[in-house]
């Protein structure tokens, strides 16, 4: 095994998986206390957005460490909060793929490793349907028309009732363009964190639903913006 590996498995056992504050538990209990659950969301695409939690505080510090440190047991937090808020009807988990320059850049596709840890919690199973192109700017700090669309392409066919799985959403952006490559498919997308500024939007089933952000940075979390205690790796140029 791979020393960096071995260390870092070391790091996530006697740290904060947050903060990195010294803890036997996976969070210490400051980071925990910090969590919150997100209302579900409803985007413009007219996605339904389920989060574990909201995307500020810990679970800001909790998904980065996913997407930019590789620690994939950040994920099981985050699963164990969706696996008993996903709906019963849901037939598959299609992650949202990373593009592949940060895939290898970062040695982790962070939507991948989530939707497997929902998967082994919820015995639903992951559908790798969806490619990703090579390279994508990150959406950060762009208005609204200047944010380009991303192109993935459908790789398998997707069973009605599957969800999408992202680590992070807060314009939605990602999320339509992902269903737009499988058809218009599927109307529910199951995120690690979503994103705090939502503005009011009306529930299609009358639930406790809110519209996505007004001005929305990034569906991706961006690497960008410093940690408040610099644990993270240096800066790049998406998600
Ligand atoms: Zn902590």
């Amino acid at each position: 095994m791979p020393e960096a590996v071995t260390a870092r498995r070391y790091v996530a056992r006697v740290l904060c998986l947050a903060c990195t504050a010294p803890t036997p538990d996976r969070l210490c209990s400051r980071c925990a206390r910090e969590l919150r659950s997100p209302p579900d969301t409803l985007l413009p695409s007219g996605q339904l957005v389920i989060g574990a939690y909201t995307h500020e505080g810990a679970a800001r510090l909790l998904v980065h460490a996913l997407k930019y440190r590789g620690l994939s047991v950040a994920a099981e937090g985050f699963a164990a909060e969706l696996a008993i808020r996903v709906p019963v009807s849901t037939t598959a988990l299609v992650p949202v793929p990373r593009a592949l320059s940060r895939s290898i850049r970062y040695g982790i596709d962070p939507a991948a490793v989530l939707a497997r840890a929902v998967s082994r919690k919820t015995g639903i199973t992951v559908i790798h349907a969806l490619g990703a192109p090579l390279w994508w700017r990150s959406h950060a700090g762009a208005s609204r028309p200047k944010r380009l669309r991303i192109r993935f392409r459908q790789r398998l066919a997707v069973p009605r009732g599957a969800a999408l799985v992202d680590d992070v959403v807060t314009t939605g952006t990602t999320a339509a363009a992902a269903a737009d490559a499988l058809g218009g498919l599927p109307a529910l997308v199951l995120a690690a964190t979503v994103a705090s500024k939502i503005r009011s939007g009306e529930s299609p089933s009358g639930g406790r639903v809110t519209g996505a952000p007004a001005s929305g940075t990034n569906d991706r979390t961006d690497p960008r913006v410093p940690p408040p205690n610099g644990v993270f790796d240096a800066p790049g140029d998406g998600s």
